[in-house]
């Protein structure tokens, strides 16, 4: 299957929002849409996308706060971890009352358990549960694609001194990932991507 990624940055934080888009049927999920931005309404538009499921690789207000809009756009469900699904519903847990913005989701979601795989339409995705920057962070592998939200970034690690981080768990969960084929794209949740390849070689919180 010919599976596309389509980045965009959004928000004061500089959030990748991805498309995974199938261009023959059209068939798209929104990873982590962390604010409501016309480019995406607009590239959505354009190569006239189905989108058909929103996917949160985390609770952090910055991954979160488009995911009302697009899930009244296209009627359409948000995947969360059950850990970090309180977060959508709490604007100090999500951190947005900080912002000054107080966002809090009213649904629909669809809670993932635990290390499941999933088909959403056309896409076969496996959810590996990576705790250590939230207690509900998942990476989700589509393919050979890895979107790590802000667990594993390039050549740097999430933060874990939020109140509702797991520090402890964080080498188990880098561990899991740093098994995963070279071939795989990590696709992270700010910054660049890169080859896992290159994430091992560039960073030293894989060598463990
Ligand atoms: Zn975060
Ligand atoms: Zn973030």
């Amino acid at each position: 299957m010919d599976i596309h990624v389509k980045k965009f940055v959004v928000g004061p934080l500089s959030t990748n929002c991805y498309l995974v888009y199938e261009p023959l049927s059209k068939d798209t999920l929104i990873i982590d849409p962390g604010f409501h931005d016309t480019k995406i309404d607009r590239f959505i538009e354009v190569k006239n996308l189905r989108p058909l499921a929103i996917f949160l690789t985390h609770g952090h207000f910055d991954h979160i706060m488009g995911i009302q809009h697009y899930s009244n756009s296209y009627k359409i469900s948000v995947y969360v971890h059950k850990f970090d699904h309180p977060m959508l519903l709490d604007s100090i847990a999500n951190h947005s009352a900080l912002f000054g913005t107080s966002f809090i989701f009213s649904g629909p979601e669809i809670l993932i358990e635990g290390e499941e795989s999933l088909r959403v339409g056309p896409f076969k995705l496996i959810i590996i549960e990576t705790p250590g920057h939230t207690k509900g962070s998942i990476c989700i592998l589509i393919d050979n694609l890895l979107f790590s939200g802000d667990t594993l970034f390039v050549d740097s690690i999430g933060r874990m001194d939020f109140p509702e981080s797991l520090p402890e768990k964080m080498e188990e969960s880098l561990q899991k990932l740093a098994k995963l084929d070279d071939k795989i794209i990590v696709h992270p949740g700010h910054m660049g991507s890169a080859k896992m390849a290159v994430v091992k070689e560039k960073n030293s919180f894989l060598r463990i």
